[in-house]
């Protein structure tokens, strides 16, 4: 028998566990091949059609219409910091960006490094990144507007998208791609590394805007274009080919066992709601993230103590709930609540976090 904890890692996360069960079973011999989707060629029809239905789940979970392409990289979402200025920045035009922690901060100075034209239009910095900015106006000179939709480490998330009045959005969306709706229009590109909501690590998936692709300047060395992605369908190179498989199961588990983004957004939000309410009503922990902001993935809090944090964590650990600490630049306690994790693992760090107020 294994034994599976409840997981509330922020990444590497928690997987679908019939998705593990899949892998598990089709590992030897892939549907009569006789080898491992590990061990094929990438441009096998086996692994064609693999690369072709998980394009096209995600394309039908995102209702992403023929402006889309669905492009799969590697170099994790900290390759796209740069990526995305070097490709999409026009020239005399500034780069917008909006700070809300870490991510956005360190996509902000890859632009700088690379030398663009950066405006920080809004930042929360301020208040110790507690909450994403409202007030701030998106020019119309600008190239395109970044975002980070979810903030991993801080706990805060765009409830809506800000308005920019056609210039292009861009998202990083590493910790909140597939957990909710939205509504993709506004969006020139979106990118996100597998390994929260999506996959393991190893694949980025991007989403761009075809037009966008005529901003790509030719002069760009040949992997770091997305137009080399875009032409040859992935395959320019070998891709990530078992990384892809994978969140091509978790994409048909999303589509075929949870019933689409309407359904699993509900799900996550009883989730979440079902702990911040925990936190809300026990004295012993205090939310870090503005109420208006809190993200429905990341759920952060702190307790009096940082030693009550240590001994909050290793308790929890021995009850079987792992991954609890919060991110080692902020400190406090941490539940990443991403798809995968189940309603019965929220409910008994609920339990747990009664019992621990209870006790100490
Ligand atoms: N953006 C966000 C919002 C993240 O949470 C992370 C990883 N925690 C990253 C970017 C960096 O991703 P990667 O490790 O894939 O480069």
């Amino acid at each position: 028998m294994t034994t599976r904890v409840y997981n509330f890692n922020p990444g590497p996360a928690a997987l679908p566990l019939p998705v593990l069960e899949r892998v598990r079973d089709e590992l030897l011999d892939y549907k009569g091949t006789g080898m491992s989707v590990m061990e094929m060629s990438h441009r096998s029809q086996e692994f064609s059609r693999i690369l072709e239905e998980a394009i096209a789940r995600i394309k039908r979970l995102l209702k992403l219409d023929d402006r889309f392409q669905v492009l799969f990289l590697q170099g994790g979402a900290s390759l796209q910091f740069c990526m995305v200025p070097m490709n999409l920045a026009l020239t005399g035009k500034p780069i917008d960006y909006i700070d809300t922690g870490t991510w956005s901060s360190k996509a902000i100075q890859e632009a700088k490094i690379l030398g663009k034209d950066v405006r920080v239009i809004a930042s929360s910095e301020d208040k110790e990144y507690s909450y994403i900015p409202g007030n701030f106006s998106v020019d119309e000179d600008a190239s395109y507007l970044h975002i980070t939709s979810n903030n991993t480490i801080r706990g805060t998330q765009w409830k809506s998208f800000p308005n920019t009045g056609g210039i292009p959005l861009v998202a990083d969306m590493s910790s909140d791609i597939f957990s909710r709706v939205f509504d993709p229009s506004p969006f020139g590109l979106i990118y996100a590394g597998a390994q929260k909501n999506a996959g393991p690590a190893g694949v980025t998936i991007v989403i761009i805007r075809k037009d966008m692709l005529e901003r790509v300047p030719p002069e760009l060395p040949t992997m770091l274009k997305y137009t080399t992605y875009a032409e040859k369908n992935s395959l320019y190179n070998t891709p990530p080919c078992f990384a892809i498989y994978v969140v091509g199961l978790v994409m048909e588990w999303l589509e075929e066992e949870i019933g689409g983004l309407e359904k699993m957004e509900a799900i996550n939000r009883s989730k979440a709601e079902m702990l911040y309410s925990c936190i809300d009503e026990i004295e012993m922990y205090r939310g870090t993230a503005h109420p208006d902001s809190r993200s429905m993935m990341n759920v952060t809090f702190r307790l009096p103590t940082p030693e009550l944090e240590k001994k909050f964590v290793e308790e929890a650990a021995q009850r079987g709930l792992v991954g609890l600490k919060g991110h080692r630049s902020v400190g406090g306690c941490r539940a990443s609540l991403y798809n995968a994790v189940p309603v019965e693992a929220v409910e008994k760090l609920v339990e747990f976090m009664r019992e621990f107020a209870r006790n100490n």
